[in-house]
């Protein structure tokens, strides 16, 4: 693990670094010496004034502790889990964290505990509007809020907006970062969408990124909390950021078009009655009423509204003309997304050929 890394899990797990040396060299191993955080439990004198306790330093590659006072050594990602065994306190988040950190250097920007990260911003500017001003130091405090931001403007995004959606910045990737909450309203993870402009992109760099391996087939993106309202479900980040900005708390992002077995528990469980407002494309149609076969004939098994309306109400969110492409988190005003909404009919098992043309004959499935 870099030094970076290891100064950012020491700190999570509350071990004081206030007196810290090195030893070895870049050639052999490289140590990074602090006061043992065993010793109120391993040491016959109950502190370490010396730091015996060291860390090999290694980029990419797991790190090792080993203390030449009391001895205790292993692996450092372990050392969460065993010193919160002498503490009584959870640090398993903590470990996990260490564990992707160690194997990826690329996770060098730490994960941060979403609900106090990005408070510790830096403004060297006195007079202060958060909505003009962009923080001069949000790598320190982990992720800062993505205040600011000419991209979120440009979407219709405001302030107020950046604090309800909860969002944060990661200044390394330049992605604006919304939360994720699973079935339970517990921290699940975050994704990222990219604000740099589409030539930057690339398979490296994808619009959108997830972090840490968070488990987006379990989970939609939407608000912590039971909300009010219609369930608007949409596909982007976007789509559902504009929802909530336009008062429809209640709106998830399905985070992708698939259609997964506990995404459906959820909304089956919750019993909502559920608004589907996707794409305006090919795409959107068929993650809706399903793929046709080769003979033309639709394959519903993967498709939204049949697989959930014999369960909850469902109502189809419409577009004026059809498959143009365009999507909820583009409607820029208030009033025509609620004329949408308004006007969502009842599904009751039909796919709407006529209504949107023909997407059946359009040749690619
Ligand atoms: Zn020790």
């Amino acid at each position: 693990m870099d030094e970076k890394n290891i100064l950012h899990l020491l700190s999570s797990i509350q071990v004081g670094i206030a007196k810290k040396g090195y030893t070895g060299s870049e050639k052999t191993t490289r140590w990074l010496n602090i006061c043992c955080p065993f010793a109120p439990y391993t040491h016959a004198s109950k502190t370490d004034k010396n730091p015996s306790f060291g860390i090999t330093i290694k980029d990419g590659k797991p790190s090792s502790y080993k203390c030449f006072g009391c001895n205790k050594k292993g692996r450092l990602s372990a050392l969460p889990s065993i010193l919160g065994g002498y503490r009584k306190k959870d640090y398993s988040a903590q470990r996990l964290w260490a564990e992707i950190a160690e194997t990826k250097s690329a996770a060098s920007i730490p994960l941060p505990d979403w609900e106090n990260s990005g408070l510790t911003i830096n403004y060297s500017n006195r007079h202060v509007d958060p909505d003009q001003t962009t923080p001069d130091s949000i790598s320190d405090a982990g992720y800062g809020p993505a205040v600011g931001l000419r991209y979120l403007r440009e979407r219709g995004l405001t302030f107020l907006d950046v604090l309800r959606l909860n969002l944060r910045y990661d200044n390394h990737s330049k992605r604006v970062l919304f939360p994720v909450y699973d079935a339970y309203d517990k921290f699940a993870g975050f994704t990222g969408r990219s604000i740099q402009a589409e030539r930057y992109l690339h398979k490296g760099n994808p619009k959108v990124k997830d972090y840490y391996g968070l488990k987006k087939r379990e989970v939609f993106l939407r608000l912590r909390g039971k909300q009010q309202g219609k369930k608007i479900i949409s596909e982007g980040l976007f789509d559902y950021a504009r929802a909530v900005s336009y008062g429809y708390l209640n709106a998830h992002a399905i985070l992708g078009t698939a259609i997964t077995e506990e995404k459906l528990d959820i909304l089956i469980q919750e019993a909502d009655p559920v608004y589907l407002f996707l794409d305006n494309d090919l795409a959107g149609w068929q993650a809706m009423f399903g793929v046709p076969d080769k003979d033309g004939k639709l394959d519903t098994q993967q498709a939204w509204a049949f697989r959930l309306y014999k369960e909850i109400p469902v109502w189809i969110v419409p577009y004026p003309r059809s498959l143009t492409g365009e999507d909820p988190g583009g409607i820029k005003a208030k009033v025509i997304y609620d004329a949408h909404i308004k006007r969502a009919w009842f599904f009751t098992g039909k796919a709407p050929v006529d209504l949107l043309g023909d997407p059946l004959n359009t040749g690619k499935t």
